[in-house]
């Protein structure tokens, strides 16, 4: 069942989002060579709209452009209030060149994830416009891509465009930006005719239907009714791990092939395609349970088999809509036993380009990527042993009285307490908030036990939700001048909110080097200077992440294997 919705809503502050746009029918025009990608959405789309324009006009706000932080002035709007009495302050930033996503490939998945990290610690999410026809390639590429993501990145985008009297786009742009601006959904989703996909398992399923999305093996992570969105939260992924977001760009594309079996395929035309110059992996669309004809002596089977030999990885993926490779079959089981992967219920997008962020991947080898198609890692496949975990019914004032009960774990330092609690409540209690909006990793955070904090950052807690006063957990380890606490939410990407940073530049005055240890620019301080954005990495400058394709296409220097 889903949860109740004060749990997790960002009431109180306004959260802060930004629009990329990348083109597609959603912000099309008609012209006389037929429906064109156009400029200027938030002034002839938003702004006319009361849904989208409460006509308060704050003022403008920065958008970082490029690596080396520069920063420009963007108009921005707001929402009137949601039924959730939050407001959504949102800025809308067009790329250069507006595509229909036809054209869209791995530079165009860099250019997107690279806006997402340089507005990182300036956002509390993303909503990415998007034409719908490779939609669900660039979701699961950018799940890939997004390593440690902690808020929300949601793609959206339309059958018919915004400025056309019936249209899906307003629907979709105002649902999407509501789940974002609400909802620490800490994942790559796409939002589509009110529902919310994990994006990793969307596929399309009509070019002219308003439910143009499904995901036929993962049940929606939240629907849009006429009352307000319900969010299953057992199926949101958390993040399991003290990590920094960081970005792996420039996927190998290039070397990789998709292949879709048919009844009478000939050995030496798969033969041909795994020859092919430089290839590195193979997606296979195998019948139902991921069966392929062996061929006349098993000429099929040898060939795949020796390309396996040669280092090539090839993956079954099934052609049905719905279910599962298993070599539960003969033919299935001889794919097997030649090396081929079973990618389980992925889509023929998440196959394709988990693989191509695989071999993007520094350090990686045939067997290693081979190893991680296997196994989930960030949702895109389930794996058979996983367990899952559903929450009873009608517990509402029991877990509000666990809440509280936590609250006084935590402040006790009694990590006893606190693991018995988690353990009726599972993880879904860490964004849980209480009347003042303090999550469990808030009262961890000022916590006499800094195990209880690292165990809640360990098992699902995020650490950009904000109380009702706007404070992250990080704003309050500092106040109450806890360094070990500062250190330790910083490790996990945890950055002080841009409506903090006022705030806790005055405290730094009086304890730099603490306040300096929670992301504070007090030597920009000293010396007056705003030309520097502090990004969740540490301080992107004009020299330090500049030379971005140096790190083998990794924005981080954090390196690490994926999970
Ligand atoms: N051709 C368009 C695109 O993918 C279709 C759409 O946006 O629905 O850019």
């Amino acid at each position: 069942m889903t949860a109740p919705d004060y749990e997790s809503s960002l009431s109180g502050p306004e959260a802060r989002v930004l629009i990329i746009v990348t083109g597609g029918t959603i912000c099309m025009r008609r012209s006389p060579s037929g429906f064109v990608p156009a400029r200027g959405f938030l002034k002839s789309a938003l702004a006319p709209r009361p849904t989208f324009n409460d006509g308060s006009n704050p003022g403008p706000v920065e958008v970082v452009i490029n690596s080396e932080g520069e920063r420009r002035l963007y108009p921005s709007l707001r929402t009137p209030p949601s039924s959730y009495d939050g407001r959504v302050r949102y800025t809308v930033y067009e790329f250069e060149e507006l595509l229909d996503s036809s054209s869209i490939d791995a530079k165009g998945w860099t250019q997107i994830a690279r806006t997402i990290y340089w507005n990182y610690t300036l956002c509390d999410a993303f909503v990415v416009l998007h034409g719908t026809d490779s939609l669900a390639y660039t979701c699961s590429a950018l799940s890939f891509m997004l390593q440690n993501l902690g808020k929300p990145v949601i793609l959206t985008g339309s059958q018919a465009p915004m400025l056309e009297l019936q249209n899906d786009a307003t629907d979709n742009l105002l649902g999407s930006l509501i789940v974002a601006g609400h909802f620490m959904i800490p994942e790559v989703c796409l939002y589509f005719n009110y529902k919310l996909f994990r994006g990793n398992r969307a596929t399309k399923v009509s070019a002219s239907a308003f439910a143009a999305f499904d995901s036929p093996n993962a049940l929606p992570l939240a629907v849009t009714t006429a009352m307000r969105t319900q969010v299953a939260w057992e199926r949101v992924q958390k993040p399991r791990h003290i990590e920094h977001f960081s970005i792996q760009t420039n996927l190998d594309t290039t070397h990789v092939a998709c292949l879709r079996i048919f009844p009478g395929i000939q050995p030496q035309m798969v033969d041909a395609v795994l020859k092919l110059d430089g290839l590195r992996g193979l997606v296979l669309e195998t019948f139902g349970a991921g069966n392929a004809p062996g061929g006349q002596d098993n000429a099929m089977t040898k060939v795949l088999a020796d390309a396996i030999q040669r280092g090539i990885v090839i993956v079954s993926v099934t052609q049905c809509l719905s279910g599962s490779v298993s070599p539960v079959y003969a033919p299935g089981m001889t794919l097997s036993r030649a090396g081929v992967v079973a990618g389980q219920d992925m889509t023929t997008e998440a196959a394709l380009t988990k693989l191509s962020y695989l071999l993007a991947l520094p350090d990686s080898t045939p067997e290693s990527v081979a190893l991680h198609m296997a196994t989930s890692l960030r949702g895109e496949l389930t794996e058979q042993s996983q367990t899952v975990f559903r929450h009873p019914d009608g517990v509402l004032p029991e877990r509000v009285k666990n809440l509280a009960a936590m609250g006084y774990a935590v402040a006790q330092g009694n990590m006893e307490k606190v693991q018995d609690i988690m353990r009726v409540e599972q993880d879904w209690i860490l964004n849980d908030a209480d009347y003042s909006g303090n999550t469990p990793l808030h009262m961890a955070a000022t916590s006499p036990n800094l195990s209880i904090l690292r165990h809640f950052l360990l098992h699902g807690g995020s650490v950009h939700l904000r109380n009702r006063a706007g404070r992250t957990p990080l704003f309050l380890a500092a106040s109450a001048g806890l360094p070990d606490h500062v250190g330790l939410l910083r490790q996990s990407g945890a950055h002080l909110h841009a409506d903090e940073l006022p705030v806790a530049e005055l405290h730094a005055r009086q304890r730099p080097v603490l306040w300096e240890l929670a992301g504070v620019d007090v030597m920009g301080l000293k010396m007056g200077n705003k030309g520097k954005v502090e990004g969740s990495e540490g301080v992107l400058d004009g020299g330090s992440n500049g030379d971005e394709e140096g790190w083998n296409g990794r924005v981080d220097v954090l390196s690490r294997s994926p999970r």
